[in-house]
């Protein structure tokens, strides 16, 4: 771009400040009353220094207006929005907003809407004019009855959607790493509050600006602190990089961004309150790209989502590439990089419920500090999406270079909402009538959930996960008899001819991915009956929406009654994840497992069920336990006749790497909610002579890192330290582990010490990746592993394993012959002079190998593999899974490895799954010998 170009935007500038000046005189009396705005020439003259290049810069933020009684970020915080080396925690932001909040109340609204893991408040700021910020929660009211129009005549619609305001939620720092869309509204919400420019003023009167100002507020401070701590430091020329804090939020870094089931307490709070307010969009902020990426909605598309949404995408897209790239700002592009298949994503909520999600990556280097940066690959080059890419090379980046981008992009955003405010309000309503229309019309119509399933806690699960997503469910009052078959009463139905209809279409629907070639950003498959291991049934006879049942307008917790009134308690082991939490409840008394199968009277009890022998106010204790768990029970005068084991407590210890905390977290948040208490151990807990086997009975190493080497040396040492320890300083660091340097990792010492604890009869269970670990390093000596090559591409597709040891403790509480897994990225793997291990390809014999020697494993189930096996989603190239291992069990020493390939605890999302742990925690110093014939069932014992 040219000189003579730039000096052209600064011309503009200068119009649109003479505009602003004109609009004064035939504003509103309310508004010629407040004062002519003056610039702050500090801030012009500042962000022009921090500003690496006048590309890098536009008219709408090059200036700021300032406004008498009115503090700007400065008077505030000490600086101005962009500064090198400023990054502003959560306290300081709250404490701007307020004090915006007392100067301009009428302008601009903060509320509380929850509070974090870590105990910060969670806030969320309205900017709009005076009429609308009075008006809040009458057009908050008109969004939610457009978001249900059913009871409406078509006179409240027309008079709904001619006077409701659309509402643009914005949301930033949601990965702690992008840090600058914090930064950057701080300033925006000042400049929309503040600035009397005549776009800016149409922003206000026709659109509701609400701001969730740092979305992960607990990683916020934590990555401040790294950042001050260490970051600050970086070198200039972009030689050592200091990374970031281990963990961002309490359990997930980057993940929370893919929490489907909102399991993290603080982003079901963002869902809540979405769902209050439905704003027709919600543009999340990311960085990760450059120079600004903004979403446009790339193949694969899923077809659940409205056309509308299609369009309205790139309308607002092409917008902001024609506005910026007009400003002369390089590497503003769409379209070529995410895609709309998986509904998971944080700001998917909008897409989801009717709405519009949007989303840009800006560029950033992880902090404040001007960096030298080089700009490579694909985005520097041209494009039909990217006419004008970001110029390849180095070039010095800066905060406030990412915080112009973003908030020109925005403004213009806003801009074009304000332009259009009514197309807006009216797609949004157009999408909810497109989906009530679809499921009234289009097969299919309904997914019921049979009654009379196994574990009713499964399915309460389900049934409460969709609620949660403000999904109808129905309770079938009588028997339903339709030409997809006969479901008693009981059976939870989902009609789909609901507003939110389609969505429940995409949770609950087998992932066809549309084309193989495609690649998508994160998983193909999330079908919530096989994540659960429920049957759900897909209905196409229309008569199913006439079912009678009651709307459910609670979540469901299914108490089942505890027959008989002997002091002996037998609790079925049906699959149940409470069965865990009930040992745990009752830890300071004993508890028998069953072995075997065995019957009261004539009811069932499988092996793994719980024996509990009790005596006056222990069994009322234990009555009320199993209850409240909704576990299936019954009670006896004595103990059966059946052969049992003590269920004892192991002591457990989790695991981590300090470059992989991710996964990990997902393990943390399900132990925590089954309450499973463990220890988090790191490199420094598996150093030489730490004993492992004297103070655990089991480790759990969940999935992390990309191999076994990854897990065993982590990142290489840096020439300084990187500690993260608790200090007065930075008080958020240090938490749920510390350590004096968070490189190196455990070496080949903490293999050793892995193997010994092993040896000496501890039980190591290995998740997805993980599995590589013992492998690779000889702690499982006949169990080798091996990566699926060629065109080899599973984006998280579920799969069918086939059960082989039925009898093993692992699988307690699984009926059926097969179960269904989540592809989790673990090794193709082998056993030692076996094949496959029981398999050696499409024509090789389905017995398991028998165990020959004192150390051969046991494959417990494994992949049916082929297309056919592939339930779910994308695997390309699945022949390479056929007949190969899912889950064994390698003994070693007097103790086991247990090797999952898929990752049982993946995200909140594989509930199905989450047994095959818990049993083995359970039953971890029963686990058989190798060769043990499984027991045998035992007679009936006489019913009490
Ligand atoms: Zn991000």
């Amino acid at each position: 771009m040219t000189l003579s170009a730039r000096a052209g935007y600064r011309g503009w500038a200068l119009l649109l400040a003479f505009f602003a000046l004109a609009a004064l005189g035939s504003a509103p009396a309310a508004q010629r009353a407040s004062p002519a705005p003056t610039q702050d020439t500090e801030f012009a003259g500042l962000v022009k220094e921090w500003t690496t290049k006048p590309e890098f810069m536009s008219p709408l933020v090059d200036h700021l207006p300032k406004r008498v009684g009115v503090p700007t970020p400065k008077d505030v915080l000490g600086y101005y929005i962009g500064e090198p080396k400023k990054l502003t925690y959560w306290a300081d932001q709250q404490k701007w907003y307020r004090a915006l909040e007392k100067a301009l109340p009428a302008r601009l609204k903060t509320s509380v809407i929850g509070k974090t893991e870590e105990g910060r408040e969670i806030m969320v700021v309205y900017v709009s004019s005076e009429a609308n910020i009075k008006n809040l929660e009458q057009n908050r009211q008109n969004l939610k009855k457009l978001a249900d129009p059913r009871a409406l005549t078509p006179g409240e619609v027309q008079q709904l959607l001619a006077t409701t305001k659309p509402h643009y939620n914005l949301s930033g720092g949601l990965h702690s790493g992008e840090t600058n869309p914090p930064e950057m509204l701080m300033e925006l919400a000042y400049r929309l509050a503040v600035s009397e420019e005549p776009y800016i003023q149409q922003i206000r009167d026709n659109v509701i600006v609400s701001l969730v100002p740092t979305t992960d507020i607990d990683g916020r401070d934590r990555y401040v602190d790294w950042y001050y701590a260490y970051k600050i430091d970086e070198p200039y020329d972009g030689g050592e990089n200091y990374g970031g804090p281990p963990y961002w939020g309490k359990y997930v870094f980057h993940d929370n961004n893919r929490d489907i089931n909102y399991g993290v307490d603080t982003l079901r709070t963002y869902l809540n309150w979405y769902l209050q307010w439905v704003p027709p969009i919600w543009h999340d902020l990311h960085e990760a790209q450059t120079l600004l990426y903004t979403f446009s909605g790339q193949p694969p598309n899923s077809l659940n989502l409205d056309p509308i949404l299609y369009t309205e995408l790139p309308f607002f897209a092409t917008y902001e590439v024609n506005k910026l790239t007009g400003y002369g700002m390089p590497g503003v592009w769409h379209f070529g990089f995410v895609d709309t298949w998986s509904p998971g994503y944080l700001a998917f909520a909008a897409s989801n419920h009717n709405g519009m999600i949007r989303m840009y990556e800006i560029f950033n280097q992880g902090g404040a500090n001007t960096k030298k940066a080089r700009l490579q690959g694909p985005a520097t080059q041209r494009q039909w999406f990217r006419p004008n890419p970001a110029p390849a090379g180095e070039v010095d980046w800066s905060i406030r270079n990412s915080i112009n981008y973003s908030e020109t992009g925005v403004l213009t955003a806003l801009e074009l909402t304000s332009t259009f405010p009514q197309m807006v309000v009216e797609n949004f309503y157009r999408k909810t009538m497109n989906s009530l229309e679809a499921g009234s019309t289009k097969a299919p119509h309904a997914f019921v959930i049979p009654g009379g399933q196994r574990d009713q806690t499964q399915v309460d699960r389900v049934v409460n996960l969709l609620r949660r997503q403000a999904i109808e469910v129905h309770r079938a009052s009588g028997e339903i008899k339709v030409k997809d078959g006969t479901f008693p009463a009981g059976s939870y139905v989902v009609k789909l001819n609901q507003p939110y209809g389609r969505f429940a279409k995409t949770l609950l629907e087998k992932q066809n991915y549309p084309d193989p070639q495609l690649q998508t950003y994160d998983d193909s498959a999330w079908t919530m009956g096989l994540a659960n291991n429920i049957e759900v049934k897909t209905i196409e006879d229309k008569t199913i929406l006439d079912a009678p049942g009651e709307r459910l307008g609670a979540d469901v917790q299914t108490r089942a009654a505890i027959s008989g009134s002997g002091s002996t308690y037998a609790v079925k082991h049906t699959g149940a994840l409470n069965l865990i939490t009930l040992r745990y409840r009752l830890k300071d008394l004993p508890v028998r497992g069953a072995k075997a199968n065995f019957k009261i009277g004539t009811d069932e009890f499988p092996a793994g069920s719980f024996l509990i022998s009790t005596s006056g106010a222990q069994g009322d204790r234990v009555r009320k336990e199993i209850e409240s768990l909704g576990l299936v029970a019954t009670t006896v005068a004595s103990m059966p006749d059946v052969q049992t084991v003590d269920v004892d407590l192991p002591r457990i210890a989790i695991y981590t790497t300090w470059s992989n905390t991710e996964k990990v977290g997902w393990v943390r948040l399900a132990f925590d909610r089954w309450e499973i208490p463990f220890d988090l151990i790191h490199k420094d807990h598996v150093q030489n002579g730490a004993n492992l086997r004297a103070k655990y009975d089991v480790i759990v190493m969940p999935h992390q890192g990309n191999s076994g080497k990854g897990i065993v040396f982590e990142q290489p040492k840096l020439s300084k330290p990187l500690p993260y320890k608790k200090s007065d300083r930075f008080k958020s660091m240090g938490m749920y582990a510390e350590t004096d340097d968070t490189r190196g990792g455990m070496g080949i010492d903490g293999v050793a010490e892995f193997a010994k604890f092993v040896e000496q009869g501890g039980l190591l269970m290995t998740f997805g990746v993980s599995s590589y670990f013992p492998t690779e390093f000889g702690v499982t000596r006949t169990v080798d592993a091996q990566r699926p090559s060629g065109t080899w591409y599973a984006p998280g597709p579920y799969v069918q394993t086939e059960i082989l040891r039925a009898e093993h403790p692992v699988m307690y509480g699984y009926s059926g012959k097969t179960l269904p897994v989540r592809w989790g990225d673990g090794p193709l793997l082998q056993i030692a002079g076996a094949g496959f291990g029981g398999g050696g390809g499409a024509d090789a014999p389905s017995a398991p190998p028998v165990p020959t020697r004192p150390d051969s494993p046991t494959i417990i189930a494994r992949f049916t593999g082929g297309d056919p096996g592939v339930l779910s989603g994308l695997m390309r190239g699945a022949d390479q899974i056929r007949n190969r291992p899912a889950i064994v069990d390698a003994p070693v020493g007097k103790g086991h490895v247990i090797l999952y390939v898929n990752n049982p605890i993946y995200r909140w999302q594989t509930f199905g799954e989450h047994a095959l742990v818990f049993n083995a925690l359970l039953f971890h110093n029963d686990l058989p010998a190798p060769g043990a014939k499984p027991a045998t069932t035992t007679a009936a014992a006489p019913p009490q």
